[in-house]
């Protein structure tokens, strides 16, 4: 097939064999991708209008027990500077942020052992008690199915866990021998089955990834159905193993961007912090090309530069305040507003507000 008559049929269709995917990927140019983007932004406006979701970002603990290759606050970085947030500030940053309009929260960390279940549960459902009207999205790594239960029955909604890579030798080659790619296939699966709205995802341009690769993260995307995706260019941090690698290009990640909202039209996309990193309005190009989800920074001005995950981090010196409203201009900039509201995934259900079943 020609690659038109490819994206004809993955408009079409919403979806493509692997192999397609691969070829897709391989042959695109300019006009492909031109014209994937406007076909996806369409798709964007045509399920959720103007309206861009936001969700306000607490980055609760920089100190992980995991050495993923890739990634800066990885335990072997002897130089990361490692901060944990209290219970009150993390529900200090959740009030702010409900002042500026938010009406989803995510907590997102490093696997960090101080965060017991009992811990977690009980910072869940503090801040569902304040805020009843809001969902609270965990993306705090793997963990037994019984948590991620309890955390359900806590009030969590959502969870956030790349699955990094679909392909099991790229997993391997992008993590230590400790992690598994089959655990964390396994968390996705207990996730979904326990009923939260689930986000995988995957950073473009890592180191070893192919098209090959991302045929399969593709397919599996197609296959998994995950509320969310998360995608965002790999960038590399300098006190990692992957210090010297080439970071992921704009121009492969508005290409997948596009490609994964016309494979699941409803998903929610984030165009993530990484994006507005490698381009200075890579975020505003995120939204152009189907993303429909922006994830300002929610946490204290004063740790903000020490959840480096990779280098030349922005947003990591404004105030919530700020950051949200440079947001609004930027989507405003291209057309789109930002909505004030939790923002579900359109398809699922959503349940009570107090974490209630049903
Ligand atoms: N510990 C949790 C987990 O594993 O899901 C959440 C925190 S983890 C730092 C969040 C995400 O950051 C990862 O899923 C990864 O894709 C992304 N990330 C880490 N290092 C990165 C880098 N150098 N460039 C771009 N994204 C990175």
């Amino acid at each position: 097939m020609t690659e038109r008559e490819l994206i004809e049929k993955l408009d079409r269709e919403h979806g493509l064999t692997e192999a397609e995917y691969e070829e897709l990927i391989e042959g695109r140019d300019a006009g492909a991708s031109e014209l994937l983007a406007s076909l996806a932004a369409e798709k964007r406006k045509d399920v959720f209008g103007n309206a861009i979701y936001t969700r306000g970002l607490i980055e609760i603990s920089s100190i992980c027990k995991n050495n993923c290759l890739y990634c800066g606050i990885r335990r072997d970085n002897r130089q990361a500077e490692r901060y944990r947030l209290s219970k009150d500030e993390i529900l200090a940053c959740a009030d702010e942020g409900y002042g500026l309009g938010f009406r989803t929260f995510v907590l997102q960390g490093g696997e960090d052992a101080y965060f017991t279940d009992a811990v977690l549960c009980d910072i869940v459902s503090a801040l569902k008690s304040a805020h009843p009207d809001c969902a609270v999205t965990l993306s705090m790594g793997e963990r037994s199915r019984e948590s991620y239960k309890a955390l359900y029955d806590a009030g969590a909604d959502r969870y956030l866990l790349r699955h990094e890579t679909a392909d099991p030798k790229h997993y391997a080659m992008l993590h230590p021998a400790e992690m598994s790619f089959d655990n964390r296939m396994r968390c996705l699966i207990d996730l979904k089955e326990i009923g939260y709205q689930v986000g995988c995802g995957f950073m473009v341009g890592s180191p070893g990834q192919t098209a090959a690769a991302l045929a399969k993260d593709l397919a599996f995307i197609k296959s998994f159905e995950p509320d969310m995706c998360g995608i965002g260019p790999f960038i590399p941090h300098r006190n990692t193993p992957f210090g010297g690698e080439k970071q992921g290009t704009l121009e492969l990640t508005l290409f997948l961007l596009s490609v994964i909202r016309l494979t699941l039209p409803k998903v929610l996309l984030p165009a993530t912090t990484a994006l507005g990193t490698i381009d200075p309005q890579g975020r505003e190009k995120g939204i152009l090309a189907g993303a429909n989800v922006v994830m300002p920074n929610l946490s204290p001005v004063s740790v903000r530069k020490k959840y480096e995950l990779y280098d030349n981090k922005i947003c990591t010196g404004e105030e919530s305040a700020q950051c949200r409203g440079c947001l609004e201009a930027r989507m405003k900039a291209v057309g789109c507003t930002l909505a004030v509201d939790r923002g579900d995934a359109p398809g699922h259900p959503v349940r009570g507000l107090q974490g209630a079943a049903g």
